[in-house]
């Protein structure tokens, strides 16, 4: 008889810790406060007074700037639209190139489509999760524009190095670091190493404001274009004396009420990581006991932000699939992520090249493109998807220490009972 929940034991937790609100009073008085004042957004699509919209953005966005360390910040009204900024920004559009991780969020790539230009995905290094630098140059052609890195999980990429590249190449580097807000590289900010980059306020976050993004940058002409392309830049740039932009503008405007959560939000985020860290380094100490489940390794001088805490499984070791291990964790009150995304390269609409109807637009543009999408381009990010990755959401609030505890009981027991396991998932588990 076995003890594990999955083959009739006892879990170890009754019930998962369910997704709890971490809005708090100083959230609350804020809103109330923009409420009171009448003002939920002072933007105006017109040059002039109301370009730059009102007093809670503006202050949202000086203190991104100055936490992080960047000259600029620009507010919208998510990371997605921000990413679409930055991409246009950075004038990159038909016929470009831009290298990018196939392991992110979808639209750290659709950014590119979006600008009509045609995303390369460059491989990760196994360790670390993030875009290879060693993989760049093998996909270069002249048009490639710039690369987007993606700091995964809450983990900076190998910033320096891939700076030193797109320096020499001419490019510029876009950082995503939505998921790695106060992550650094001996203390010089995520998100401060590249030309411009995002951060996401969306609810998942570390921070939040159910809704929002922030653009940084230390450069005053991607800055102005930013605030272009978020506020009806075309309309703006007829007002101006300014016959050298061109930009093709939106609505990507934050609220005064997202501004001033996302303020108190920000006043919490170290307080935040300072929890999550713990939690993590318990974890990482705990899972060194057992062989076949590797932790994050955080490479030296770097501070990690723990979005999620990725696990390597090994199936050689545990002789089990992937998938029971995850499904014997879930029945003992630890539901695990399973390969996070599938490589975005994969997905139907790079494999049928079909973003605007029934035409190949944008990749016909390109006669000889550097890549085709096919399966095996990114060996290392299809094994990770396909056999290796799991995620654990146990660093976010209101997780503890005894939540470790218990998370690190559950794998032992499971551990335990791989035999028995083995027998039940020939019969009972699908899936790698
Ligand atoms: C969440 C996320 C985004 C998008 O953020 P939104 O604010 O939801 O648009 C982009 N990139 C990465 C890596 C993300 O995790």
């Amino acid at each position: 008889m076995s003890n594990v929940a999955l083959l009739g034991g006892t879990p170890v937790r009754n019930i998962a810790i369910p997704w709890t609100n971490t809005m708090g009073e100083e959230e609350k008085a804020a809103v109330v406060k923009v409420m009171e004042s009448g003002t939920l957004s002072a933007f105006l699509g017109r040059a002039g007074d109301g370009f730059l919209g009102g007093p809670k953005v503006k202050e949202i966005e000086q203190m991104f700037a100055n936490r992080f360390g960047a000259k600029y910040g620009i507010s919208l009204n998510s990371a997605t639209t921000a990413l679409h900024a930055a991409v246009a920004a950075c004038e990159i559009g038909p016929g470009d190139e831009v290298l990018v991780s196939p392991y992110t969020m979808s639209a750290t790539a659709t950014a590119i489509l979006m600008n009509n230009a045609v995303p390369v995905f460059v491989d990760i290094c196994a360790d670390t999760y993030n875009l290879n630098p060693n993989e760049i140059e093998k996909w270069l052609t002249p048009r490639t524009k710039a690369v987007i890195v993606t700091n995964l999980f809450g983990l900076p990429g190998n910033l320096p190095e891939i700076v030193r590249i797109a320096r020499k190449y001419g490019l510029y580097v876009i950082e995503d670091n939505a998921q790695a807000p106060g992550a650094n590289i001996n203390g010089k900010q995520a998100g401060t190493f590249g030309d411009v980059s995002i951060f996401s306020l969306n609810y998942h976050k570390v921070i939040h404001s159910g809704e929002g993004g922030i653009i940084l940058t230390d450069n005053q002409k991607l800055a102005y274009r930013c605030q272009l392309i978020r506020n009806h830049g075309e309309v703006v740039l007829d007002d101006l004396d300014d016959d050298e932009t061109v930009v093709l503008g939106s609505n990507y405007r934050m609220t005064e009420l997202h501004a001033a959560i996302g303020i108190e939000q920000l006043k919490k985020l170290d307080g935040f990581l300072v929890m999550r860290r713990a939690l993590a380094d318990k974890l990482t100490a705990g899972l060194k006991a057992f062989n076949g489940l590797q932790g994050v390794t955080v490479p030296v001088g770097y501070e990690h932000s723990y979005y999620v805490y990725p696990i390597q499984f090994d199936k050689s070791v545990w002789g089990i699939k992937r998938a029971t291990f995850a499904a014997a964790m879930k029945a003992e009150g630890f539901p695990l992520g399973i390969g996070y995304v599938k490589p975005i390269y994969l997905m139907k609409i790079f494999q049928h090249k079909k973003v605007y109807n029934q035409t190949q637009y944008p990749f016909s543009l390109i006669t000889d493109p550097a890549q085709k999408y096919q399966k095996g381009i990114c060996p290392v990010v299809e094994s990770m998807y396909d056999e290796r990755l799991l995620s654990a959401d146990v660093c976010r609030i209101p997780y503890c220490e005894q939540d470790i505890n218990d998370f690190l009981t559950a794998v032992e027991k499971v551990w335990q009972s791989c035999q028995e396991l083995y027998e039940y998932e020939k019969n009972n588990i699908f899936g790698s």
